[in-house]
């Protein structure tokens, strides 16, 4: 029963690859395209042409919601909304993004970050339903954080920066230094995938269960978590990227928040039920596009 839905354009804006779909939400996404992140001109055109052969096919589009890498201004009202903040990314600095959709599509269009994105359609359509509030988190090639309250994702300033906290680093354990540009060994500069690259000398995928990685790795993120836990009080925590893949991960990170937290925060949620507390995204590799789905719908909200 989806054809009297609002039909969506979703773009995922990814530091290595654009994806870009049209649908309603899981289970009806008619097409989907992807293509590698070029300069923003190229990258952006052929987002613009993708949905004007769409719209020829399927009609006119309701909203587009935009998931894209950050930093970047999700606040309509500023200056600099639609353009992407200074970022290591060659030739994204200061890039407005949304202007070649506005100039294209008279359409309202929703922007904000991939993690807000995959926030809300993890408590939309995903693994954290019902929950309130939400908190999302990736460990990749950084790691960001996303909090829904109340429905809405929590913006302020411009948007959370959960990867950048500081946490207990014991330099006598773990010399390394951090990969971060700005503050070398915060929680990013310790945890990301490119941290543990750089640690020990390999990639994470060809790690094994017993590398020392791991109990360093959980630890970093117990930390996080339940800093995040103290501050945000989430009811869920969903944990997504590359370095969860890793299935001896979660249990071991689950353990550490427990330990961490010590019995302080009585909820039976992290007394007795932690599995389903910090728990795996349930969109799995549809998350990006219908986090921008979800934030097209969020138009109507
Ligand atoms: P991105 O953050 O760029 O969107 P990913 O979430 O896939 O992409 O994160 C990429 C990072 O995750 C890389 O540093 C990579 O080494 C790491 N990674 C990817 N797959 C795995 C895996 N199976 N186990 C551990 N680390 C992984
Ligand atoms: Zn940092």
């Amino acid at each position: 029963m989806t054809k009297n839905l609002p039909l969506f354009g979703g773009i995922e804006g990814g530091g290595t690859k654009f994806v870009c779909a049209v649908g309603t939400g899981p289970g009806d996404i008619r097409a989907e395209t992807r293509f590698p992140t070029t300069m923003p001109e190229e990258t952006m055109s052929r987002v613009v042409v993708f949905f004007q052969e769409q719209e020829k096919e399927f009609g006119p589009l309701a909203a587009m919601g935009f998931a894209c890498f950050g930093p970047l201004d999700p606040h309509p009202a500023s200056p600099n909304y639609g353009h992407i903040l200074p970022t290591p990314k060659p030739g994204w600095t200061n890039v407005d993004v949304i202007g070649p959709l506005k100039a294209a599509f008279d359409l309202p269009i929703n922007f904000d970050t991939d993690v807000n994105g995959a926030a809300l359609a993890e408590g939309r359509w995903g693994a954290a339903q019902g929950c309130n509030p939400v908190l999302y988190l990736t460990i990749g090639t950084g790691i960001g954080g996303g909090a829904l309250v109340n429905g809405k994702l929590l913006h302020g300033l411009l948007h959370p920066e959960m990867g950048h906290i500081s946490i207990a680093h014991d330099m006598a354990k773990d010399p390394f230094p951090g990969t971060c540009p700005f503050h070398g060994d915060c929680f990013e500069g310790l945890a990301c995938g490119p941290a543990l690259e750089k640690r020990w000398g390999a990639r994470a995928e060809s790690f094994g269960p017993d590398h020392p990685a791991w109990e360093l790795e959980a630890q970093y993120v117990a930390a996080a978590l339940a800093n995040y836990i103290y501050t945000c009080s989430p009811q869920r925590i969903v944990l997504g990227g590359g370095v969860l893949q890793q299935p001896h991960l979660l249990p071991l990170i689950r353990q550490k928040v427990q330990e961490k937290l010590n019995g302080y925060v009585q909820a039976p949620q992290v007394i007795t039920a932690m599995d389903e507390y910090i728990v795996a995204p349930g969109l799995g590799g549809q998350a990006g596009v219908l986090g921008a789905f979800a934030l097209a719908e969020q138009v109507f909200s």
